[in-house]
């Protein structure tokens, strides 16, 4: 049983009850937690307050990663509440007109791509690690776009290369800060983010028909990993990529 009585998590990236965002969250807050969740804008905020309120012990903060005002304020918001953290969940991706290729991808949108989906964990990190004086962990999710070309991903899978590459470099970084960081590369899963992909349901039928568990992963087992890769049971483990997707990633034809 893994305990997490006394740490305080900061969860980021929660939209909806389909979130792997509030899959993680609920997964930390069960095994003990303060949960501090972020969401992006105000349009979020009855649904984020709503899910928290479920909570025994959860706050929300509202935080746009695209600007630096308002990552300075929550992390400012966060010392005062909480004094420390200890967990930092990264659940955040966008890329804007995800339908173009890769080839058609315009500079902007291949720019607020990166921002949003990979540079956002680096100024996350920076902000929080001040928070962290005795260690902590850092967790992000990543697909196995970043490794393999799959149909409509699009420069989201270029963003999730770089997000991957950050995971390293991060770890690298914080490694003697005691702060360790890493990924799981998570299955699909029908969330609001995923329904910008199109011929999503192909990509779920070829995991059903080829993953090894010839299923589709559930949010909460991605939660599952996540509590164990924030917790002390994996202070051996940083800069990995673990996947969460009933094996397919393992699988040739
Ligand atoms: P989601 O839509 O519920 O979550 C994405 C979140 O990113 C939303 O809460 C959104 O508000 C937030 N976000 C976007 N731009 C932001 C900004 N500027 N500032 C702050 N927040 C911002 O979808 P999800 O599937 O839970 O996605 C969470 C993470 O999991 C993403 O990184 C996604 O790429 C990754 N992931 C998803 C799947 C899947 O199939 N759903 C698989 C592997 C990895």
């Amino acid at each position: 049983m893994i305990d997490l009585k006394g740490k305080v998590a900061v969860v980021f990236g929660l939209a909806n009850k389909r979130s792997i965002a509030w899959a993680i969250a609920q997964k930390l807050s069960e095994a003990g937690a303060s949960l501090a969740i972020c969401y992006q804008s105000e349009r979020l905020q009855r649904d984020a307050e709503e899910l928290a309120a479920d909570l025994p012990d959860a706050k929300t903060f509202r935080c746009d990663v695209t600007l630096d005002t308002d990552i300075d304020t929550v992390f400012e918001q966060l010392k005062t509440t909480y004094g420390k953290l200890d967990i930092l969940v990264h659940s955040i991706g966008f890329a804007p007109n995800i339908k173009n290729t890769v080839l058609q991808t315009a500079r902007e949108d291949f720019r607020i791509a990166h921002d949003i989906s990979a540079y956002s964990l680096i100024a996350l990190a920076r902000a929080a690690e001040p928070l962290m004086p005795e260690g902590g962990s850092i967790l992000t999710l990543t697909y196995y776009g970043a490794e393999k070309v799959f149909p409509n991903y699009n420069i989201m899978g270029v963003a999730k290369a770089a997000l991957e590459a950050t995971v390293r470099y991060l770890a690298a970084d914080l490694g003697t800060k005691k702060i360790r960081v890493n990924a799981i590369s998570a299955g699909p899963i029908k969330t609001l983010a995923a329904r910008g992909i199109g011929d999503f349901t192909k990509i779920l039928n070829a995991v059903e028909e080829r993953a090894p568990l010839h299923r589709n992963v559930d949010a909460l087992e991605v939660g599952n990993a996540a509590l164990f890769l924030t917790s002390d049971l994996a202070s051996g483990i940083t800069g990995e990529i673990t996947f969460v997707d009933c094996g397919y990633n393992t699988t040739g034809l």
